[in-house]
């Protein structure tokens, strides 16, 4: 039991969750508000951010489920990163992004786009399109934004870009004020309204719907990147950043995957489970596997058994292929037909012998639900303390 859900709720995952829950969470959330797809959610995109930062971190994430937002603050741990530098970090991190030195400085901004992908077509391969608008230098003008020649210096701020103001605040104090130019918008030179280029309006470069295809390769990762590089917004003067494509896997209504392994359940029924059954599992390409529990052999509710070369293929590697993981779950018949007890009983192991002790007390077996008891004790563990032999887990008698 947490004391406060608030960050897990921002993240929208619960508060036990695993930290590659809390990772694919602050990617998702992270890439759909950042600001340059989301301007005006900056508030949510810091939010994500600080719980993000908060409960990645081990240490942090158990003060703040014991204590809450106010137990971070009193132990000084209420300064947060600037959202931007965990976004970077994540990415940079999550995907090992290659150096971000001095080069950098004169490249544009790498986009980041994620695609959303089925498990099939992370087990096949796929080639998905995916229609992007991006800026590209104009062609009309080649980017000088205007005819040859028409660029001038801004004569309001003589090609640095800023004007200075000087504000008279009281005898003898004065104020000086530097802002972008307004005449120029801060690019320190102007053309000429009448030369300006007619087909990108001046400003150099133009949007452009551009069809990427990217391919899919069989055993791809949840997270895994693919670069398209060079092909970010261009801008004169600059080397256009990169085009990152961040693959997220779609949840399977069958199988869920655990690196290289698949991982099922199968309901079978208690006939199925000491007779022996057949069952048929449909692949992921489409293809239909026979399991067989041969006549003699019991399947226990809760055994696990599984299929070599089934599961997920490797990245590079597809004809490697990890295990498909079959957990049984046996479903138990809610009652029986007293008369057919006698039959039963023949078939079955034979029961042990109960000695019942003289005096000894009838109870009466209640029904209970272990995960409410758990959620109950949790509770009664945090709030109350010292009477912990006191809880409400013990089982009660009652007699009749
Ligand atoms: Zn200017
Ligand atoms: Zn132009």
């Amino acid at each position: 039991m947490v004391k406060e859900t608030t960050y897990y709720d921002v993240l929208g995952v619960k508060p036990n969750c695993t930290l590659d829950e809390l990772k694919k969470a602050y990617r998702k959330l992270a890439l759909k508000y950042h600001p340059d797809k989301n301007p005006n959610e900056g508030e949510k995109f810091k939010q994500i951010s600080q719980a993000y930062e908060v409960l990645s971190n081990p240490e942090k994430r158990r003060i703040y489920d014991q204590g809450g937002e106010q137990a971070l603050k009193e132990g000084g741990g209420n300064g947060f990163s600037a959202p931007m530098d965990i976004f970077d970090m994540f990415f940079g991190q999550a995907f090992g992004g290659r150096g971000r030195g001095r080069a950098r400085e004169r490249r544009g901004k790498d986009v980041i786009h994620q695609l959303s992908v089925s498990l099939e077509e992370l087990y096949k391969g796929a080639v998905r399109k995916l229609a992007l608008q991006k800026n590209v230098i104009c062609d009309k003008c080649e980017g000088r934004g205007g005819k040859k020649g028409a660029v001038e210096t801004c004569p309001a701020c003589h090609g640095n870009g800023m004007q200075v103001h000087i504000q008279q605040l009281g005898p003898g104090m004065i104020q000086q004020i530097q802002s972008m130019c307004s005449e120029c918008r801060g690019q320190g030179e102007r053309i000429n309204p009448k030369d300006r280029c007619k087909q990108c309006q001046g400003k150099k470069t133009i949007r452009d719907r551009k069809i990427l295809e990217v391919h899919v390769d069989k055993g791809m990762n949840d997270g895994q990147k693919i670069v398209f590089g060079g092909e970010g917004d261009q801008e004169p003067g600059l080397e256009p950043g990169d085009i990152i494509i961040v693959l997220d896997e779609k949840e399977h209504e069958m199988f869920k995957r655990s690196g290289s392994d698949l991982i099922m359940r199968m309901n079978i029924e208690l006939v199925e489970s000491l007779c022996g059954f057949q069952r048929v599992i449909r692949t992921l390409d489409d293809r239909d596997l026979v399991v067989t529990c041969i006549p003699g052999e019991v399947t226990k509710h809760g055994d696990v058994k599984c299929i070599m070369n089934e599961g997920m293929p490797q990245y590079k590697n597809p004809f490697e292929k990890g295990r498909l993981i079959i957990q049984f779950l046996v479903n138990f018949p809610a009652t029986i037909p007293p008369e057919v007890i006698p039959q039963l009983e023949n078939c079955l192991p034979p029961r042990p012998e109960s000695m019942i002790p003289d005096g000894a007390e009838e109870c009466l077996l209640m029904d209970m639900d272990p995960e409410q008891e758990a959620r109950r004790r949790e509770y009664n563990n945090a709030y109350v303390e010292d009477e912990s032999d006191t809880g409400p887990s013990r089982v009660q008698c009652a007699t009749h």
